[in-house]
């Protein structure tokens, strides 16, 4: 195959004849290395205006001799054989003639990078005002607040004591990752992940124009793959393990918080339960005076113990979203 850079080397390759069109008198499908003038009014061949022709139509060259791209006379403009060294119509030297543009062939080009559309401005500034308002929406839910006195109506309480339990369960996981103490209950044959395979090739013929009025072929190959799928053993297995069980819970809304009752032995046999952690948590329940809508806000210890019922404060609400901005909440006795 011929490198890409140098049509000259194509040379060995099946040569083909290039078409051209008569910019003066229109005339198509005229011969661009046999007919260097139109043959119905004369003027001299425009290389730019030459063309591949049609698949069907090509004729090869059987003595085709390569001299390289044409050149361009600087005085006249005519095309040149890449060997002459003055100009057949002019006479001019040709030292420093440029040769001929190179004519792509726009129908077999593979790989021609997908054209991307750029979305119109006007669509991403009508996107800009759309979350501008939003934001601006947002803002304003946040900070339009309103203060209004609370009194404090009911102290909830909640504590929780989470709970294990030692049980036999049964997993999945690849039979080569197994835990140490896993009893295997099955066994399976699964796709663990797939791969891509040198497949052959997908080729296509690509036209390359020699400049000179001719064109040979080259073909361009890229590597296929196909996906295949690798298998791996997939094991179901039991285990013995802590896992979570439903917590004890006790919960109230009058100010005297009490541990739920615990009513298990903790141990560590099989079907045992032990205790994995607790939590308490406190809040306020307060209602506006004016509306008696009711809030109710997070609060913590040793403060909530203290506090008594009907305490006074001062909470801000949303005036939109109508929420409690608990952190506001200000009593009126200290
Ligand atoms: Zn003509
Ligand atoms: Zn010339």
């Amino acid at each position: 195959m011929p490198p890409e850079s140098d049509p000259s080397s194509a040379a060995n390759f099946p040569v083909y004849e290039m078409w051209w069109r008569c910019e003066f008198c229109g005339a198509e499908a005229l011969r661009a290395k046999t007919q260097r003038h139109c043959p119905h009014c004369g003027a001299p061949q425009n290389p730019a205006n030459r063309y591949f022709p049609p698949e069907s139509a090509q004729t090869a060259l059987t003595e085709h001799v390569y001299h390289g791209p044409d050149r361009l006379c600087g005085a006249c403009g005519v095309a040149n054989t890449g060997n002459a060294r003055f100009c057949e119509r002019c006479g001019a030297p040709l030292d420093e003639a440029r040769t001929v543009v190179l004519h792509r062939d726009e129908a077999n080009q593979p790989n021609d990078p997908p054209k991307t559309s750029t979305p119109p401005r006007a669509t991403s500034r009508r996107g800009l005002i759309v979350v501008s308002m939003v934001l601006g929406a947002i803002a304003l839910a946040y900070f339009w607040r309103d203060e209004v006195s609370v009194e404090l109506i009911a102290k909830p309480w909640r504590h929780e004591i989470k709970v294990e339990q030692f049980l036999i369960v049964e997993e999945t996981a690849w039979c080569r990752a197994l835990p140490r103490d896993a009893r295997v209950t099955h066994r399976r044959r699964e796709v663990e992940h797939w791969i891509d395979v040198p497949d052959g090739e997908t080729c296509q013929n690509q036209r390359v124009d020699l400049g000179d009025g001719t064109f040979t072929t080259r073909q361009h190959c890229q590597p296929r793959y196909r996906r295949e799928p690798v298998y791996a053993d997939r094991c179901t297995y039991t285990v013995q393990r802590w896992r979570s069980v439903p917590s004890l819970i006790a919960e109230g809304q009058d100010g005297d918080p009490q541990d739920p009752r615990i009513d298990f032995t903790p141990g560590t046999c099989l079907g045992c339960k032990r205790i994995a952690g607790q939590s308490q948590s406190y809040a306020w329940l307060l209602r506006a005076e004016a509306t008696s809508r009711r809030f109710e806000c997070p609060a913590s210890n040793p403060e909530w113990s203290r506090r008594p019922l009907h305490s006074r404060g001062q909470l801000a609400v949303g005036v939109l979203s109508r929420r409690a901005h608990c952190a506001s909440l200000r009593w009126e006795t200290p």
